[in-house]
């Protein structure tokens, strides 16, 4: 059974939400045509959002509207973060979504190619650590000191 309609704990509601929500599940889809160990959630959840950033971007959709009206300061950072409710996972998400099209911008779709195969290669349980090295990694140069001057990480 497919829900029909988008549940309210979506948000921003734009004229992207809906299109951001189906490229994140085809995103998690396609990343489990191989098999993946267990990650930390916010690894797990980039994946999908730099994704459906980057598709919205080849199609034009406002996602410049949409990121303006997430909030970038909702108390936490991504890494460690778990949810414990729908308005906690809503705002990790879009934490996430704001690094995603961050990363996207800055270093190029190419970095998610790299990201998805160093995913599929891993075969130990990654943790904390080890999630900041493969994502650094895949960014490319300068992706370490990159991400550890964004905010929400
Ligand atoms: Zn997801």
């Amino acid at each position: 059974m497919l829900p029909e309609t988008l549940s309210p704990a979506f948000r921003p509601r734009t004229a992207a939400t809906g299109a951001l929500v189906v490229w994140h599940e085809l995103a998690h889809a396609f990343l489990l045509r191989e098999p993946v160990v267990r990650t930390p959630p916010w690894l797990q959840e980039l994946v999908p959002q730099a994704l459906s950033a980057a598709v919205a971007n080849r199609t034009g959709l406002p996602l410049g509207e949409h990121l303006t009206q997430i909030d970038r300061d909702p108390g936490f950072k991504i890494r460690g973060f778990s949810a414990t409710d729908a308005d906690g996972q809503m705002a990790f998400q879009n934490l996430l979504v704001l690094l995603g099209t961050a990363a996207v911008e800055r270093f190029g779709e190419g970095f998610l190619k790299r990201l998805v195969r160093a995913l599929w290669e891993e075969r130990e349980v990654v943790g904390e650590e080890r999630a900041g090295e493969i994502l650094a990694d895949a960014l490319g140069r300068g992706g370490r000191e990159w991400l550890l001057s964004r905010p929400e990480f």
